[in-house]
């Protein structure tokens, strides 16, 4: 496994002299440096980039490529944010030169094909969503989460009400707090119950009428369906305040609730989550927004409308928040996604949430036998272990067990979050495994429970990197080779 030549950097495989390109011949009479530029702007000393051959380079990255896990070489059962596997019929698609050569300040008329896209890809969003006015614009979902709140501050404004707090349950994912914080909100936390919902004692005492907006995940960050969701948004309404759904978790409903019908006002979707946009890294992702009617003037412009059989980008919008992004936002997620859901269409839409949800309760019956699974017998498309046991009872950890499993061939589930769960260890395996693919993750966590402490402390042992220091990581990051 490990391949000490591809960890070198390229600075150490770089020889003096070697180039990546010929270029021809110079045609015009040489000159030097000197005469065409000023003194202060030349170099003294050519500057200390490494010298390689092409073959040198993407033998360099793919060999280090090869070290990493990722959706097209292992499982990778990570909740929350949803890992499946990305066809790569999208990928064909947006790398046609018809998407691939658009330039963004090329005129309208030459863009036809690309705004028919975004357009119908905004009636998609809106129809899957139960919200009828979408902002492709955001850049991720985090970036969607903020847009959204700075247009329930920008229709609060134009009401006249000055609403300052947005509640948000202590299960949410970090990103709800710090976007509410970036829209200038005052953040409320809200305690879920011991079976992951709200409680709504408490919900009901920090509801007033300086509320702005209720962010939910829903079904939220346990894989639970918020059983008193309805009850919930009556009581936001009741207030005059606006229901936001974190939609990251769409990949559990798709064609079988919709925000929009169970009272959310604002939404983000994740395409790069539900939609099957490449994700690695930590990006680039896209996160378009879904409002209620009364919300769309607020939305962030352009919008691509069509009139006339013309699809053109609408600016003439006083009351938007301006732009989020430039040009038109990701395209190039937005494209996969446009596929991605014209490909299943809205039955095989429906299939795609039924079968991770299957999947899912397929895999929470089998390791409740030898996992603690707190939060019920039965899940949406993800669920919650909590190997408390094993860690009172032979010290091992959730984090031992995440690394152990890199041994057997599989990323890690989420680890430590959401938060309010001890040892938590969340798995979403989404639709697109197969059970034998299932089974044998199963059994290879099943087997890790009866490994020895010792062993598991020291896992991962066949990796290119075994267990790091991550405290130390953070702090003194090692960011030269040998420095
Ligand atoms: C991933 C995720 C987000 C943030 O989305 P990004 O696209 O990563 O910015 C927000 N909420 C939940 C529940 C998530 O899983």
């Amino acid at each position: 496994m490990r391949n000490t030549r591809s960890t070198q950097l390229l600075f150490e495989l770089s020889r003096p002299g070697c180039v990546g390109v010929d270029l021809p011949v110079c045609d015009v009479p040489e000159r030097p440096i000197s005469e065409l530029l000023p003194a202060g702007a030349i170099n003294p000393a050519p500057l200390p980039l490494p010298e390689l051959s092409e073959p040198d380079v993407v033998r360099h990255f793919v060999n280090l490529s090869t070290q990493n896990m990722s959706v097209d070489t292992h499982f990778y059962p990570l909740g929350s944010c949803t890992m499946k596997y990305n066809p790569k019929r999208n990928e064909r698609l947006a790398s046609l030169p018809g998407m691939v050569d658009l330039h963004p300040y090329q005129p309208e008329s030459a863009v036809q094909g690309l705004l028919e896209l975004l357009h119908e890809s905004q009636y998609f969003l809106a129809e899957i969503s139960g919200l009828p006015a979408v902002s492709l614009q955001p850049a991720a979902g985090a970036h969607g989460e903020m847009t959204a709140l700075l247009v329930a501050a920008a229709y609060f404004r134009d009401r006249g009400e000055k609403r300052t707090t947005v509640l948000i349950p202590d299960g949410a994912h970090g990103t709800n707090p710090a976007s509410a914080a970036m829209a200038g909100f005052d953040v409320q936390p809200i305690r879920c119950d011991e079976d992951g919902f709200v409680d709504l004692e408490e919900f009901a005492t920090h509801l007033n009428e300086r509320t702005a907006v209720f962010m939910i995940t829903n079904p939220n960050t346990l894989g639970i369906f918020e059983k008193n969701i309805k009850k919930i948004v009556e009581m936001v309404h009741a207030v005059g305040a606006l229901v936001y759904l974190d939609g990251a978790n769409m990949n559990a409903i798709l064609g079988i609730t919709r925000p929009g019908d169970f009272g959310a006002d604002l939404m983000h979707y994740n395409p790069h989550k539900t939609f099957s946009g490449p994700h690695g890294g930590g990006g680039p992702g896209a996160g378009p927004i879904a409002v209620a009617e009364k919300l769309a003037p607020y939305l962030p412009s352009p919008i691509v409308v069509k009139e006339n059989g013309v699809y053109r980008l609408d600016y003439d919008r006083p009351k938007s928040i301006g732009r989020v992004r430039s040009f038109f936002g990701n395209v190039g997620v937005l494209v996969r996604m446009y596929c991605y859901i014209r490909t299943h269409g809205a039955k095989g839409l429906r299939e795609v949430s039924e079968h991770a949800v299957l999947n899912a309760n397929y895999l929470l019956a089998k390791v409740k036998h030898f996992l603690e699974v707190p939060h019920g017998d039965r899940c949406m498309h993800e669920f919650v272990a909590s190997p408390v046991k094993l860690k009172n009872e032979k010290n091992i950890s959730t984090m031992d067990i995440a690394k152990r499993l890199l041994d057997y061939g599989y990323h890690a589930p989420t680890v430590y979050f959401p938060l309010i769960v001890k040892e938590a260890m969340m798995i979403e395996p989404t639709e697109t495994e197969s059970k034998a693919t299932l089974d044998a993750f199963a059994e290879a966590l099943f087997r890790i429970t009866g490994e020895s402490a010792d062993l598991l402390h020291d896992a991962p042992h066949t990796t290119p990197v075994s267990r790091a220091d991550e405290v130390l990581a953070a702090r003194k990051p090692v960011l030269k080779h040998g420095g």
